[in-house]
């Protein structure tokens, strides 16, 4: 048996969402015509009360497209030190959009309402950058797949009204957070600008994302998607898949949660695990004792066919999903409770 909990993205597509890709209607998307693509887009757009919504063939550019689409070059955008936007985007913001990014030293990569206020530069002092989005990540990633608490998002919009900002989400794992704290997408459209979601993480589609906005700011969504080489053709066979996962994959995913928690349990009680950070939903980012080394821990593990991802810094990281199975669940805790280093 192979366990990989290195990310919710290892997944592959099970026979029932591979029919549903096969038998599905496409035609070429470029130029709106795939009735397939555009029922995923209207069933997005309409969950999250939102007037408009595009496919894309990854998070990375339905974020990279968020940031052009709300900055002009030179601009600043407030995000956390963990951001995926400035971590994970290769330096796209930069190349992309030419803006700088002005990290906050959140917690587990999320921060307050004040923080913002404190990290927008005054826009009439010209020698800073100009401060034009807040982006935010729900759940964090590098923060161990933490939630924010709703009301400080409601308070952050509010700073961003205030001062004339955009406000973007990037929900990667937004469905986790949903589903862990029992919110509505709905809540969200009315919170933020912009919003891409994942397909591909844990609802387990094997490519596509979605960005999700007010009409007026997602006008220009489909030319900048063009820009970066995004415009597709008959792939209404991708969005097939995700309109399947939405039917079947969103509440399940309490039971990756679930296993994370009882991951985050076993771990907890070990000798040489120094420190497990709160699990909320799918992800569990843990450090060994210091004496001890990551990556014997990390081969050890492998030479036992079980593969989890280092963070760095110290940070192991675990990740349950849609193919981490219950046999390979109680295999992995019985291994753990038995380790010896
Ligand atoms: C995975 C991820 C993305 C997008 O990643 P792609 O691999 O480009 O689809 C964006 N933000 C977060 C927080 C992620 O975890």
């Amino acid at each position: 048996m192979k366990i990989d909990l290195r990310s919710d993205t290892v997944t592959k597509p099970t026979k029932k969402m591979l029919d549903s890709m096969m038998y599905t209607q496409v035609g070429d998307d470029v130029y709106k015509e795939d009735p397939t693509v555009n029922a995923l887009e209207e069933r997005l757009a309409k969950m999250f009360g939102k007037p408009k919504a595009l496919f894309f063939p990854s998070g990375t550019m339905a974020n990279q497209t968020a940031i052009k689409l709300h900055t002009q070059p030179g601009d600043q955008v407030i995000c956390d030190k963990d951001a995926h936007i400035y971590n994970y985007e290769g330096g796209g913001a930069s190349f992309n959009s030419g803006v700088s990014c002005k990290l906050i030293n959140g917690s587990r990569g999320m921060f307050t309402a004040e923080q913002v206020i404190e990290a927008i530069n005054p826009p009439d002092f010209y020698h800073s950058p100009l401060t034009s989005l807040v982006e935010i990540e729900n759940t964090t990633n590098r923060g161990g797949g933490a939630c924010w608490d709703f009301e400080e998002l409601k308070k952050i919009r509010t700073v961003c009204n205030t001062h004339n900002l955009g406000f973007h989400l990037d929900g990667a794992r937004i469905w986790n957070a949903l589903v862990a704290k029992n919110e509505t997408a709905k809540d969200y459209g009315k919170v933020f600008d912009t919003i891409s979601v994942c397909l591909s993480k844990g609802l387990g589609c094997p490519i596509g994302s979605v960005l999700i906005g007010d009409e007026a700011i997602m006008e220009n969504a489909i030319r900048i998607r063009k820009i970066l080489g995004g415009g597709m053709r008959q792939v209404g066979y991708l969005a097939a898949a995700g309109i399947y996962a939405l039917d079947n994959n969103i509440e399940r995913l309490a039971e990756d949660h679930k296993k994370a928690k009882e991951i985050e349990t076993v771990l907890s009680k070990l000798f040489f695990v120094k420190k497990v950070e709160p699990v909320e939903t799918n992800i569990v980012i843990f450090e060994l004792q210091d004496q001890l080394n990551d990556s014997n821990f990390l081969k050890t593990l492998e030479n036992n066919n079980i593969r989890i991802s280092s963070m760095g810094q110290g940070k192991l990281r675990i990740v349950t999903h849609l193919d981490y199975t219950n046999d390979m669940h109680n295999h992995f805790l019985i291994f753990l409770k038995n380790m010896r280093l």
